[in-house]
């Protein structure tokens, strides 16, 4: 065995002298990684983690070697919700000011997939050269993926309670990204969510911090109702005051034990003018005005993130605000689409505080009205990527929102289509305005031909790939492969 090199001594993969073995052992593993990924494709397994067993089989630093050729290196983007949109929003800013950026498929978000998706983004070379690779890393994949890559930059969204079946308790995960911090480049630095005391907590004592946040006089009249995932401080374990609270537990909060409080933002929005829907941004001694780019406040949050990160990263403030004009959503993230001259809105949904988000936001579109224009779909699956657990639709605030989203009729469909309807019963939906249909396609039919112009769709994860293959195959999509 040759011993592999040092950690911080990546010459050997750019160096233009004689081909070391570990060259040699990288280019082997990223081409039988890349047949690998060919071959998983042809045969139809299009979320396959092969091709990253196959180069980490090969070269188990391959995570590590793969960003070599990245100039500006990696930046990883976690949180329980909102990676995605943050991705697909910051990329598209910093392609707009003239960054080479490539990121990983939406899906391949654990240390397999991240490798996966790298090898695969070279083209006609070994290791992708580009100016950045932006990877959204699932939670408990993140002191792995950053011990591996040492990566530059950490942006972290929020942390909700997700589906305790696969992630354990919220301060475990909350610890987990801790340790990703602790394992950052040299020179490493994170942006981190200041109205969010499990994300703000974390750049306690740490370097260079970007924080984002929401100012009180943005939403003066905002009121959540919501219970939080944070009610103690994290140091001293008094409970949380909040003055200003945005939606659960983001909002504006200290403690009179500590001492301890929201962190001053440097990025935040300082006013929201509902009529021209143009926000007020400081960055730090800066101020733009952009647009809002996403319906919903948990997008507006996704938005600041990726503004925070163009921002630190010296993106021009008219760039940002241009590009925000004219930004496509990333597959199902509140994206639109036209099906027999209906308008169908997607959002994925994937666990209760998400679920809630969307539910707001659909009220705030569509205001109830004597004749609704719209009927709604939602589509519960159980696949592991779903989280095989159902329970958490009870923590769903059904009895809340239903009343307030002006939707006619809805459909429940997927595999827990009948675990959705009992939910919805319970809520005191009307059972003549249910109906369930767990066949996915035909529900999709029967509710677009009920709708006077609008379905809203909302699928969990499987579900929502099962709909994208439909939605392609109609050509109402664009046809686009990821994770
Ligand atoms: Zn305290």
């Amino acid at each position: 065995m040759v011993p592999l090199p040092q950690e911080t001594d990546y010459s050997w993969v750019d160096g233009s002298d004689d081909l070391t073995l570990s060259r040699l052992r990288l280019a082997v593993a990223v081409g039988l990684a890349r047949l690998a990924g060919w071959v998983s494709r042809l045969v139809g397994w299009g979320g396959s983690s092969l091709p990253g067993q196959v180069a980490r089989a090969i070269d188990p630093l391959a995570l590590r070697h793969l960003t070599a050729g990245l100039r500006r290196g990696v930046v990883l983007v976690t949180g329980t919700n909102g990676k995605t949109t943050t991705v697909a929003l910051a990329q598209h800013l910093l392609r707009r000011s003239g960054w080479d950026v490539v990121h990983n498929r939406t899906g391949a978000n654990l240390v397999l997939g991240l490798t996966a998706s790298l090898a695969q983004a070279g083209g006609r070379n070994v290791v992708p050269h580009a100016d950045l690779a932006l990877l959204e890393t699932d939670e408990a994949s993140v002191p792995r993926a950053a011990a591996e890559i040492r990566p530059r930059g950490l942006v972290v969204t929020n942390f909700f309670r997700d589906q305790l079946d696969r992630y354990g308790e919220l301060s475990h995960t909350v610890e987990l990204v801790g340790r990703g911090l602790g394992a950052l480049a040299e020179d490493g630095w994170a942006i981190l969510n200041a109205d969010d005391p499990n994300v703000a907590r974390l750049g306690s004592g740490l370097g260079r911090i970007v924080y984002y946040g929401v100012d009180r006089e943005a939403f003066a009249t905002q009121a959540g109702l919501e219970t939080g995932d944070a009610r103690n401080c994290p140091f001293c374990g008094r409970p949380l005051i909040y003055t200003f609270r945005l939606y659960a537990h983001v909002g504006h909060y200290r403690c009179e034990g500590c001492g301890w409080r929201r962190p001053d933002p440097e990025v935040a929005v300082e006013y929201w003018d509902p009529g021209s829907k143009q926000l007020r941004v400081r960055f730090g001694a800066a101020g733009a005005s952009v647009p809002w780019a996403l319906p919903g406040l948990y997008n507006l949050y996704n938005q600041l993130a990726a503004m925070a990160l163009a921002w630190h990263l010296g993106t021009d403030l008219a760039v940002v605000a241009s590009a925000l004009k004219d930004f496509r959503p990333a597959f199902g993230r509140m994206e639109r689409a036209m099906v027999s001259g209906k308008e169908v809105w997607i959002a994925l949904v994937k666990n209760p505080t998400g679920f809630n988000q969307v539910l707001a936001t659909l009220a705030e579109e569509e205001t109830p009205q004597a004749e609704p224009r719209a009927v709604g779909l939602i589509a519960i699956n159980d696949d592991y990527a779903d989280g095989r657990d159902v329970s958490w639709l009870w923590d769903v605030d059904f009895e809340r929102w239903l009343p307030e989203v002006a939707v006619s009729r809805w459909w429940v469909s997927g595999r827990r289509a009948w675990d959705m309807a009992v939910r919805m019963k319970y809520a005191g939906w009307a059972p003549d305005q249910l109906h369930v249909e767990p066949d996915l396609a035909r529900a999709l039919n029967e509710a677009v031909a009920a709708a006077p112009e609008r379905v809203f769709v909302l699928p969990t994860y499987t579900a929502m790939l099962s709909l994208r293959r439909k939605l392609t195959d109609i050509g109402a999509v664009r046809h686009f492969r990821e994770g």
